[in-house]
């Protein structure tokens, strides 16, 4: 497929994203050619839309929540052990770590000194066709859809947030958030077994979705007293919080609401730094730890739990767009005028050639 060129969303600098033609991706050894079914839009993606990220430098074509079918191999296996082969339905885990360094042999490869994000620091799938490492690469199950699989990367998030909470099945989690991440966060606890979950946001219609995939109380932040509220249904506080938001207020309400020696996650990138209650942090012995992306381990278990259809794709939170509807998907959603929680590219089908969706 040399020479050829493909359709893509290349962001150019703030506020500016255009469809073009940009040449097709060179495959290195051990690497495949994924042909894009399904790419979510990230909310680091917006954050890097409006120029604020630094890790984004534009031109780029960002894109790191994807699903599709393999079209071209240069050998290596997939993470799941299988040889790769063309035709291969596949999500991929879009963080490209060494292997070697000493946080990848410490257990947190999530913090590689070498790692790369495809969609940062190679291009990304918000094209028709992306390439990747093949042992980056998970199988998908025949039931699976592509827009499923491409929910892998935020649940991946949710799992290892959850797990720093050190939640058990008995305890009460509070979640501050329900966007993509708040509401993976909900159904990763769940299926591990925590029935008390309680979910803030300003969006009536986010937290019934909150409900509905198993919260089993929420709050509007914007009209009640979140802490209070907490208190009033956790006399004594949330044994675990996690903020996936990132907002300072929301940061200080997650120490607030949570008991003392508990662990609070922030995994919400909002503000770049905030002001917190250190001493009341000292004096209630409150855990206090980031979370950032996820192992191959968390990997595996997110699409492990999307095979079990833990996690939907229903339409009542994710809604479809074609590639094409990208840069105006962006622009709605930094700008807050779309209802879904969650927007999913869907780019070239399997059978299109290069070139298509001109
Ligand atoms: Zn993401
Ligand atoms: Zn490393």
């Amino acid at each position: 497929m040399e020479n050829q060129m493909m359709q893509a969303l290349v962001w150019l600098g703030p506020r500016d994203m255009v469809q073009r033609a940009e040449p097709m991706p060179k495959l290195a050894p051990g690497e495949v050619l994924i042909s894009v079914g399904a790419v979510g839009i990230c909310g680091s993606e917006l954050s890097g839309f409006l120029g604020h990220n630094t890790l984004r430098v534009p031109p780029l074509i960002m894109g790191h929540e994807g699903a599709g079918q393999v079209v071209e191999v240069t050998g290596g296996t997939f993470a799941t052990g299988e040889e790769a082969t063309v035709g291969a339905r596949v999500t991929f885990n879009p963080l490209v770590v060494c292997g070697t360094c000493d946080r990848c042999l410490s257990g947190r490869s999530n913090l590689c000194r070498l790692r790369q994000l495809v969609g940062a620091h190679r291009p990304g799938a918000f094209a028709q066709y992306v390439a990747v490492p093949a042992r980056q690469c998970y199988l998908l199950p025949e039931h699976l859809s592509l827009v499923a699989g491409s929910l892998a990367e935020p649940l991946a998030c949710s799992i290892r947030a959850v797990a720093l909470s050190g939640v058990r099945p008995q305890e009460r989690l509070l979640i501050l958030g329900a966007g993509p991440i708040g509401l993976c966060a909900v159904a990763a606890a769940r299926a591990q077994g925590v029935e008390q979950i309680l979910v803030s946001d300003v969006v009536p219609q986010r937290l019934e979705i909150a409900r509905h995939w198993g919260a089993h109380d929420v709050v509007n932040a914007r009209e009640q007293d979140v802490v209070a509220f907490v208190q009033e249904r956790y006399p004594g506080g949330a044994d675990s919080v996690i903020d996936a938001v990132g907002a300072t207020p929301v940061r200080t309400q997650a120490i607030r609401a949570v008991v003392p020696g508990g662990r609070v996650v922030f995994i919400g990138l909002h503000d770049e730094e905030s002001v917190m209650p250190a001493n009341y942090i000292i004096r209630q012995e409150i855990i206090v730890t980031g979370t950032f992306a996820y192992t191959d381990n968390d990997f595996a278990h997110a699409v492990d739990l999307l095979t079990h259809g833990i996690v939907q794709p229903s339409v009542d939170w994710l809604e479809e767009r074609p590639l094409n509807d990208g840069p105006a998907a962006f622009a709605e959603l930094v700008d807050g005028k779309t209802k879904a929680a969650k927007i999913v590219l869907i780019a070239a089908t399997p059978n299109d050639g290069p070139g298509g969706l001109s």
